[in-house]
């Protein structure tokens, strides 16, 4: 695998696209996510040879294909429980995810939340197209529930889940929306992420013009709204009402929630040094605990 080397540097964009061709529908709104990655890389100085990108499984899952990046594409909705892995394994590696609403909340579902109150050190992007694009259009866990498909040809019974919500109660220690529309703030928030130690969490609507024919351009750039410039990061109540009111009406853009907290892979390695873990633990503590 040729990787760009830090001997070019500074990056550019362009040095952290791979070869291998973009396959997205015309329209797609994942290349407009694509190109915030891009921006986001090269405005963050990650070095591609210390870059880990890891997907699971749909259109968006892609995505690590086309970053010039060590990759891997795992199970459906999987990427996290390997990028944890990954991270634990190699602290040293900028360790980020790519996919899409199916394999993140859904069939990884059960993933997100260790994730999160783990402060695993990573920065995971969601793509929200509110549908199953790359198996054809199947309702998804962030589908409007009056969406008609082929799972749903009456429409659902369910209401959406709230992904901001979902990241904030579990502990999500950088919590941001973007549109793909707006790519440039999408770049600045991923950047943000990327910078931020601890678990990053940034999630994108990003249309599906040949499946999902509700959520279309149109329609999420009506209803997207910057977060308000006196809108205070740190304070989770704000940042929670702020995702609860995307749920039934506009929908926040721009970093909603931050927070510093040791990392799993720093409590990790205070255990090993026996340096205190959190809550004042030290070694013998723990050891003593442990003992039957
Ligand atoms: Fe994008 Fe939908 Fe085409 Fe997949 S099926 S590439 S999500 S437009
Ligand atoms: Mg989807």
């Amino acid at each position: 695998m040729s990787l760009a080397t830090t001997s070019k540097t500074p990056l550019k964009s362009r040095d952290y696209k791979s070869k291998v061709p973009v396959v997205w529908c015309p329209g797609c709104g994942h290349h407009g996510v694509l190109k915030a990655i891009y921006d986001a890389l090269a405005a963050a100085e990650v070095d591609p040879s210390k870059l880990a990108c890891i997907s699971g499984i749909g259109c968006s899952s892609r995505t690590p294909y086309f970053i010039n990046s060590y990759k891997m594409h795992t199970l459906h909705g999987r990427a996290g429980a390997v990028a944890t892995g990954t991270q634990l394994a190699r602290p040293d590696l900028t360790v980020m995810v790519m996919g899409g609403d199916g394999d993140g909340f859904s069939i990884g579902g059960g993933h997100m939340p260790h994730m999160a109150r783990k402060n695993v050190d990573m920065t995971y992007v969601l793509f929200d197209n509110g549908i199953y694009g790359l198996t054809k259009g199947q309702y998804s866990p962030t589908s409007r529930r009056e969406m008609k498909s082929y799972t749903t040809p009456y429409g659902g019974p369910d209401d959406p889940l709230n992904p901001l919500l979902y990241m904030l109660t579990y502990g999500a220690t950088y919590v941001a929306q973007g549109f793909a529309g707006k790519p440039g703030i999408c770049a600045e928030l991923i950047k943000g992420g990327l910078e931020h130690k601890g678990f990053s969490y940034v999630h994108i609507f990003s249309q599906c013009p040949s499946f999902n024919t509700l959520d279309t351009n149109d329609f999420y750039r009506s209803r997207i709204e910057m977060v308000p410039p006196d809108h205070d990061v740190t304070d989770l109540g704000s940042a929670m009402a702020l995702a609860r009111m995307g749920h039934y009406g506009s929908a926040p853009m721009g970093l909603l929630y931050k927070e510093e907290r040791a990392t799993l892979d720093e409590r990790m390695q205070m255990i090993i040094d026996g340096t205190g873990g959190h809550a004042g633990y030290d070694k013998n503590m723990i050891i003593n605990e442990l003992r039957p």
